[in-house]
């Protein structure tokens, strides 16, 4: 048997990575430093000390190329990690492809996704700064049920502001998350200034990611023994998430493989940032590989937004950073992929994307739902719908190359499994789904309202 003919190749778990990987080392143009919303100058560790601990605060500014990981958290990783890295022999034939397509896939842990590879470390830097509660928010629910697992397996309290439309449309992400102890609050919520004066102005206001950010840090700011945690967007976040590349990496490295295209959709870009950046880091040295990240078309950050300082939140409480946005007045549509319809991204992806060392494509859900059935029907998985974007853009990859009669390798990440997204599915089945275009009117108007920094 030749090692191109494995289809399942896994790692043993004492090859989890040791360390994670921080691109801002190696990157040509280092992401721009953050800024107060208060002061409208560069935010200084002090300040973000109110809401983050100190190790997570040096993590987000370090330039060390290599971070340790902790025993602890890696010895949680064990229960799950290395995660599988397949080769979707029967995608490959259903598409009749001369490519080879291998995915990496993070939805073997409990809560589906890959956010519990930075809930873990987070929860942990917070206990051992003796932070007895979390506050975070959650939109679509799957960075609320990974820090409500992490904070219960280290013994923490966790309160998740979850975005009142999903509250009410996906309960068992809300019982998911309370069978693990969390406080789930509805947000807008009574329990925040923030939250109180939108009802005020509007009781019946169905709630965004950036009001429920918001709740959060302001929960946090106003407890001593309570921080905040974020499931992407921030360079710590992008780092801890590493580890899926790392590994993917080995694994190609077994079967005598080197990615010549590598997908992942991108929200705030932290599975992205996972399994890009140790490939990155060949590129920065001359390697040729190509790196794309892929988004919504009802939400298209980076193919459409501007490159400029913006506010996180809607109550502009948390730091501004500099970023693809389509402005934080910008509400996208209720599309079915939750998890990518942040108005941001990611600093670092930002600056990469910038600087033309990484692509971005949209598409629209039904070309994604159509895609997550044929992944579906031919490798088994049900991805989340967010994962289908990245699916979408590697099929038409291995239909290029099919035009082409060109042989190359394309890796792809699963980001997680679609076991609680049947409402979405059913969506489709009985053809309720719509694509919906982003209007540039209401970006337009958003973009007015950037924050004025002097750099
Ligand atoms: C949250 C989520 C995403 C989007 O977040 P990123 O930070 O861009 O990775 C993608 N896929 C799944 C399954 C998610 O839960």
């Amino acid at each position: 048997m030749s090692k191109r003919d494995f289809t399942k190749i896994l790692l043993d778990e004492n090859e989890i990575p040791k360390q994670w990987y921080n691109i801002v080392a190696d990157m040509p143009n280092k992401p721009a430093p953050y800024y107060s919303p208060v002061t409208n100058q560069p935010a200084t560790p002090d300040e973000m000390s109110v809401i983050f601990p100190k190790e997570l605060i040096m993590q987000e500014m370090t330039t060390d190329r290599w971070v340790d990981i902790p025993d602890e958290v890696r010895d949680m990783y064990k229960q799950w990690r290395p995660s599988p890295l397949y080769r979707a022999r029967a995608l490959e034939k259903l598409l009749d492809t001369p490519a080879r397509i291998y995915y990496k896939y993070e939805g073997t842990n409990a809560t589906g996704s890959h956010k519990l590879n930075t809930a873990l470390p987070q929860v942990f830097y917070n206990k051992a700064a003796g932070i007895k509660r979390l506050a975070t928010e959650t939109g679509a629910g799957q960075w609320g049920s990974a820090l409500s697992l992490a904070t219960s397996r280290f013994g923490l309290e966790c309160t998740v502001y979850m975005v009142k439309v999903s509250y009410e449309q996906k309960p068992y992400r809300r019982s998911f998350m309370q069978t693990f102890g969390a406080t789930v609050t509805a947000s807008p919520s009574s329990l925040t200034n923030c939250g109180r004066s939108i009802l005020e102005k509007d009781p019946n206001c169905t709630g965004s990611l950036g009001i429920a950010i918001s709740e959060a840090v302001e929960d946090a700011a106003t407890h001593s023994d309570t921080n905040y945690a974020l499931g992407s967007v921030l360079n710590h976040v992008c780092m801890h998430q590493t580890i899926i590349g790392l590994e993917a990496k080995k694994q190609l490295e077994m079967v005598d493989e080197y990615p010549d295209v590598i997908f992942a959709c991108c929200g705030g870009g932290s599975n992205f940032a996972g399994i890009t950046f140790p490939f990155l880091m060949d590129k920065f040295k001359g390697k040729n590989v190509r790196a794309v990240a892929v988004e919504p078309t009802a939400c298209p950050t980076l193919t459409k937004g501007v490159f400029a300082y913006d506010y996180g939140d809607t109550a502009k409480v948390a730091p501004i950073t500099k970023m693809y946005t389509l402005g934080h007045d910008f509400v996208p549509a209720g599309i079915h992929a939750g998890g990518l319809r942040y108005h941001g991204d990611s600093p670092i992806v930002s600056q990469l994307y910038h600087d033309g060392l990484i692509e971005a494509q949209a598409f629209g859900q039904k070309a994604c739902f159509e895609a997550a059935l044929m992944f579906a029907r031919s490798e088994g998985i049900v991805p989340a719908p967010e994962s289908s974007h990245a699916i979408r853009a590697a099929i038409d990859e291995a239909l290029k190359s099919k035009a082409e009669g060109r042989e190359q390798v394309i890796l792809f990440n699963l980001s997680g499994h679609g076991y609680f997204d049947f409402a979405a599915y059913d969506s489709y089945f009985t053809g309720k789904l719509d694509d919906i275009e982003y209007s540039e009117d209401a970006v337009k108007e958003s973009i007015k309202n950037l924050p004025k920094i002097e750099e």
